[in-house]
């Protein structure tokens, strides 16, 4: 497997990181890029640069996408459409999971396989320990190539449903970025006291470490439809959401993160969730 030739279609940061693993790993790379000057350093590394998308795709049984979004992907694949017949599209590009369920159909039409993934590191970590990817799609095709991609990241197929890579990559990335959103707000709120963010940034790791201690247990509520309250109830962490609101307002920062976490404790104290535990913020945000 470790010959088979593979292309890398987008060359930004995380496409330029994929494709230099698999030249690591002995592959026969040919990229594409718009903006073809991001194809020089791996070119000198050794992979070919297509003169077209439809050249590039021609090259390989495996294409790898890396792109902004979906609508790149049909910007630069649609006028190359004939070319990937027979070909195995794995598609590492974030968009909706519709948009992931859309396009397998779309590739389908195309005579083509298209595996949906998500790579859940930076590209610093690309083909490091650290990577972890999630893919879904076709199963059979997913082991073909799995051996290949792996690499890459650790792989972790989460079934046959198109969407499912995405809908786990953006589960994961909702978390990442309201956590990293809330950092940048407390941080803000220590600041404007005179506190330095990185005499802050122990004590933002100590409460990061608390909420992964309480993850699976909170898990078992939701997964349960319970939500025990007793040691702490919904209507306290309301009043401690409400603290840090007003905290941020005296400090004049942009409140909206602490403001929306008041309303999903509000939204549940009116729906009468006050001893419950603020897991109970879970039944709240089923129902908009
Ligand atoms: P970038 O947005 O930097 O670039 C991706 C590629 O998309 C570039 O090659 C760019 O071409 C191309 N592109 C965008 N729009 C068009 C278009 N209309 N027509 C042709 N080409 C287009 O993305 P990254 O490399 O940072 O990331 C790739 C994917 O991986 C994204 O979906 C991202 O969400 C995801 N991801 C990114 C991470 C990161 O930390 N960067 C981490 C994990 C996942 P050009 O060079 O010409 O602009």
């Amino acid at each position: 497997m470790n010959s088979t030739p593979v292309t890398v279609i987008g060359l930004g940061p995380m496409g330029a990181a994929m494709a230099r693993v698999l030249l690591a790993g002995g592959h026969h790379v040919t990229v594409w890029n718009r903006t073809r000057s991001k194809a020089d350093d791996l070119v000198a590394e050794g992979a070919v640069l297509a003169a077209t998308p439809a050249e590039a795709i021609a090259a390989s049984p495996l294409v790898v996408l890396s792109l902004t979004d979906y609508r790149a992907m049909y910007d630069i694949l649609t006028p190359a459409a004939g070319s990937l017949r027979e070909k195995v599209v794995v598609n590492l590009s974030s968009d909706s999971p519709q948009a992931s369920r859309e396009a397998t159909e779309w590739f389908t039409g195309h005579g083509a396989q298209h595996v949906v993934g998500g790579v859940m590191v930076p590209p610093l970590l690309v083909g490091t320990d650290a990577s972890y990817v999630f893919y879904s799609g076709p199963k059979a095709v997913f082991d073909r190539y799995e051996p290949m991609l792996r690499p890459i990241g650790r792989p972790e197929y989460r079934g046959e449903d198109p969407a499912l890579a995405q809908l786990f990559y953006q589960a994961q990335l909702g978390i990442f970025l309201t956590t990293m959103a809330a950092h940048a707000h407390s941080s803000a709120i220590l600041a404007a006291a005179g506190v330095a963010p990185t005499d802050y940034a122990p004590f933002a790791v100590e409460v990061v470490d608390l909420v992964r201690a309480i993850v699976p247990d909170t898990a078992r509520h939701f997964e349960a439809g319970e939500h025990p309250g007793g040691l702490s109830s919904a209507a306290m962490m309301r009043e401690s959401a409400a603290h840090v609101v007003a905290a941020g307002r005296e400090a004049g920062l942009d409140n909206a993160v602490p403001e929306a976490v008041l309303a999903y404790y509000d939204k549940a104290i009116a729906a009468g969730y006050n001893t419950s535990d603020g897991s109970v913020l879970y039944e709240v945000i089923k129902k908009a």
